[in-house]
């Protein structure tokens, strides 16, 4: 493979990209011969990659002050664990909703707070990430930023948790190597997030990839998880693909529940109602559990907390 920039013609290819080349050189920061055992990254006080099966759940998009407590609600009581919601939406029309920017940032802490679980929510560019840091517990970088290096560097630069999601158009090593960009500035505190890359039919939205989440589980100290709600797209399909994600030794999903999808501003046919959240849930706890990677729980936690202190 060659480098995007190489000249016209050239043979040159990027050590990094030479399969010979050890894993070790390729991926020096985040690779598992880094952290064999793999490494926990948590968002607020939850743990990803210790062999739980984390869920993070929400709004594509804050919407209202109303509307995101409201779906912090619905998700915190029945099991999630983490908060999501865009604030700043990168759309791909510019004449769709672009998100309630900082407003919805405070929003978003505010039904944290009540609801008590942490969030997580997406930079759009390098310009915000100082400012956001403070504000937010974990930051998202969207699939169409997943090469955005500056941006990459700069979250690197922060000690907030980054979920990095996969670029619909890259390939495993690819989003690999840009969590080496995230870790290059010193914070590998990142969680990869598989959300579908482009297949051929429109019959569902994007293809789950649990081949290429289960390869970057494999080479990568990382913890990884899987967005079914943007790579299938297809509401009666979630429970499933979730359980086939614990199945799969992976490390936790993000899906999208609105209070009322039919009114949702953004990704409206695939929102989960806070009832087919439910019904998710219970699928996958016994499918988790038999996989060896029970579905996360505060209780777990302040079980393991009193067992670490005795
Ligand atoms: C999202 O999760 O809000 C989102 C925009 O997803 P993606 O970047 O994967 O398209
Ligand atoms: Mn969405």
């Amino acid at each position: 493979m060659l480098c995007d920039d190489a000249p016209a013609g050239s043979t040159i290819t990027p050590e990094a990209d030479r399969p010979e080349v050890s894993l070790q050189s390729r991926f020096p920061r985040v690779g598992r011969q880094r952290h064999p055992e793999g490494s926990v990254v948590h968002i607020g006080d939850v743990p990803f990659g210790d062999q739980s099966f984390a869920v993070i759940a929400g709004p594509c998009a804050v919407e209202s002050a109303e509307m995101v407590d409201r779906a912090a609600a619905e998700v915190a009581s029945r099991g999630a664990r983490v908060l999501r919601g865009g604030a700043f939406k990168p759309r791909t029309s510019p004449d769709s909703f672009q998100g309630l920017g900082l407003a919805g940032i405070e929003m978003l802490q505010n039904a944290s707070r009540a609801h008590d679980i942490p969030f997580v929510t997406e930079v759009l560019s390098e310009a915000m990430v100082d400012e956001m840091e403070p504000l937010v517990d974990a930051f998202q970088i969207g699939a169409r930023n997943m090469q955005n290096f500056a941006l990459l560097e700069a979250v690197g630069r922060t000690q907030r948790p980054v979920m990095l999601k996969r670029s619909f158009g890259a390939t495993p090593t690819e989003w690999l190597l840009a969590a080496e960009h995230v870790a290059k500035g010193g914070n590998d505190a990142i969680i990869l997030c598989e959300r579908g890359i482009r297949g051929f039919g429109d019959e569902t939205r994007f293809t789950l990839d649990l081949a290429g989440a289960m390869w970057a589980k494999q080479q990568t100290h990382l913890p990884v998880i899987v967005d079914p709600s943007h790579a299938i797209g297809v509401p009666s399909l979630l429970a499933n693909a979730t359980a086939a994600a614990a199945a799969a030794g992976l490390d936790g999903v993000m899906v999208e529940v609105h209070p009322a999808p039919e009114h949702a501003r953004c990704d409206a046919d695939q929102a989960l109602t806070p009832e087919m959240f439910e019904a998710l849930m219970q699928r996958l706890r016994p499918i988790a559990k038999a996989a060896g990677r029970p579905v996360s729980t505060r209780g777990r936690i302040a079980e393991n907390r009193a067992a670490s202190l005795e």
